[in-house]
């Protein structure tokens, strides 16, 4: 899929990694995922209220902020206890992006398409543990988020 050149995300130097991000080996509906997170297009709670829903807007895991994606992959604590725990080091602290579209793009050139595709997914499953938190009332568990985006990308040599 390409990107919508009309959103505010949209820009030549973008335009020119997107088919970088697009190689990472991951299914489809993840990297589908992905362009959405990136494009704050995810229906995150301050993204429903914005489009006229009665909803609480702050985040389920921690009740301390507003539900954003950048709240929401980044400074949760949920977020934070998982990307300590991850697979890889991710650069969390890098404040000096501008919003979660350019942190998570950053983030993606620099992996080869292999450790790209597990990132999507660990992206994937922290949004997924997010609905069981509201839908079933499930606390979260570090260990099986960061299981479940390795099976998704099909392979456990990244845990080597
Ligand atoms: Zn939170």
């Amino acid at each position: 899929m390409r990107h919508d050149p009309r959103c505010p995300a949209f820009s030549a130097e973008f335009d020119g990694r997107w088919d970088k991000i697009w190689s990472a080996m991951t299914q489809p509906k993840v990297k589908h995922f992905c362009w959405r997170a990136i494009h704050d297009s995810l229906p995150t709670r301050v993204n429903l209220y914005k489009r006229g829903m009665e909803v609480d807007v702050y985040c389920p895991c921690c009740g301390n902020e507003y539900e954003t994606v950048m709240h929401l992959f980044l400074d949760c604590d949920v977020a934070r206890e998982f990307w300590l725990k991850g697979l890889f080091r991710v650069q969390t602290e890098d404040r000096s992006r501008r919003d979660f579209g350019d942190w998570c793009v950053a983030e993606l050139v620099k992996l080869d398409d292999e450790k790209r595709g597990l990132l999507m997914n660990l992206l994937c499953s922290l949004w997924h543990n997010g609905n069981k938190w509201v839908f079933e009332g499930r606390r979260w568990d570090i260990i099986n988020m960061i299981n479940r985006a390795v099976e998704l990308t099909g392979g456990a040599s990244l845990l080597a």
